[in-house]
Formats: structure tokens, sequence, C-alpha cells
């Protein structure tokens, strides 16, 4: 029997399988995306102390299995540096925290290393548990996750000429540069971009930097920022995230910073 392996881990999805089993796929801290089975778990206190649901946060132990099946999950513990998170006490946590796990699951894939996306995705979750939902928590998650995923989009200056934006004069996101150019550079730059005030530019240059607790607490960049990011996620994910809808419709109306 192949030894047993344990992690840090984050559930992303959980489905009910047969009468007692579930198949979850998890984010570990050590060996990236999983997907898994718990045999027994719906009746089994003892070796599932914390529940295998989305947003479950728990020590994880499996043993693989061959040919890159489901692994077997034998127990989920609790851990005193792992944090429960609280997300679903309020409608905007639930929507906001929904959308932080698909677009992990779907900037991840199974078999690659991913502590970087654990590390984003854990002290997320902690954020909108102690702070709550808010639009400037979700783009600084956004910039974060894509820069951990190798896509650090660039606010900061001009990918042309590298002058810092300004508050006062509009800037122009092209996607398939990753960041922004300049007004005067935007004439000898052939692909299409996205208009944007300078304050949206250098509010996310600043949720970029800052980390996410202080991110939070601070206002967001404005909806054209908020297009931006979108527009280069669509450019690089290969589904449409179910999430992102209910997202939008909650977080509209809750503009709390
Ligand atoms: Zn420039």
């Amino acid at each position: 029997m192949p030894a047993e392996e344990a992690s840090a881990a984050i559930v992303l999805r959980a489905r009910d399988y047969s009468e007692s089993d579930r198949i979850v796929t998890l984010l570990t801290r050590d060996f990236g995306k999983l997907g898994g089975i718990a045999k027994g778990a719906k009746a089994s206190r003892r070796r599932f102390e914390r529940k295998l649901e989305p947003f479950s946060h728990a020590m994880l132990y499996f043993r693989r299995r061959p040919h890159g099946q489901l692994v077997f999950i034998t127990r989920a513990e609790a851990a005193a540096e792992l944090r429960p998170f609280n997300i679903d006490d309020d409608l905007a946590k639930i929507a906001l925290g929904s959308y932080m796990l698909e677009l992990a699951d779907a900037m991840t894939s199974e078999g690659a290393e991913a502590e970087g996306a654990y590390r984003v995705l854990s002290e997320a979750l902690g954020t909108i548990s102690d702070a709550g939902a808010s639009p400037a928590l979700r783009q600084s998650f956004e910039l974060k996750f894509l820069r951990w995923a190798g896509f650090g989009l660039e606010f900061a200056r001009c990918r042309q000429c590298a002058a810092p934006p300004s508050e006062e004069t509009a800037a122009y996101f092209v996607v398939s540069r990753g960041g922004i150019v300049c007004a005067r550079c935007r004439p000898s730059v052939p692909e299409g971009a996205l208009r944007m005030e300078g304050a949206s530019v250098v509010a996310l240059a600043r949720l970029g930097e800052a980390d996410l607790a202080e991110a939070s607490s601070t206002g967001p960049a404005g909806a054209d920022a908020a297009l931006a990011i979108s527009r280069f996620l669509s450019s690089v994910l290969d589904r449409k995230l179910r999430s992102t809808a209910f997202l939008d419709s909650v977080m509209a109306g809750n503009p709390r910073a």
C-alpha cells in the first residue's frame, strides 16, 4: 500500500458520491491541486473531523493510487495553524469566496506545484472572513493570483516608455501586453486597447502591491479597471467562470469600500 501523505489543503469543490462518499477537489499547500475520494466521509466524524465542503481548510491525509486516479483521502483534521474560514454568514462573502475558489481551480492544474496559489487563496479567504467582501479585495486578489500564475499585469508604468501613470491622465490597457501604455505612446501601439481613467490605473498599481488585508480597507479602482482585468482573465482562461455573474450582481449593490 502506498505511504500516507499529508498536506494543508483548501476544498475547492465537493460532491456526494454514492451513499456515503465524497469526491473533492483540493488545493493543497505541498502537492498542488488534487482530486480525491473520501470513503465513508458522510458518516465518520472520527476520521473526518473537518467536513469536506467548499471553503473547508484542514490537514488532509491521503494515499495515492496508480495511474493518476483520485487519491484516497483517509482523514481530514483541524490544525492549530490552519484557520477555519468564516464565509457563510453573508451573501457578498459567499459570492466573492466562491469566485476565488473557482478562479483558483481554473488557473491551477493537477500535478503542478502551487504553493504560492495556496498561500494567496488562504490569505484572501482569511481576509474575507475578517473584513468582509469588497470590490478592492476582489481586484487585489485577481492581480495577485494572476501574478502567481506568471501573468504580472503592469499598471505602475507604461509598457512602452516606463513612464509612471498619473491620476490626471488617461492610460490604455492592452490585453496582449498585459499592461498599460501611456497616452503619448498609444498612437505607436497597433493593438486594440481599453481606455482607463488615470485614477483607476493608479488605484490598480496600488492594489497590486498592497497586501490583501490592507487592500480590503481601501477603495477599489473603477469599473474601467474591473473591465480591464476581466478582459485579461478571459484571454487566459479556457472557460467562463460561472460564479462571475452572481458576484457581479451581489457586489454591484455593495460598494462598501
Ligand atoms: Zn509610454
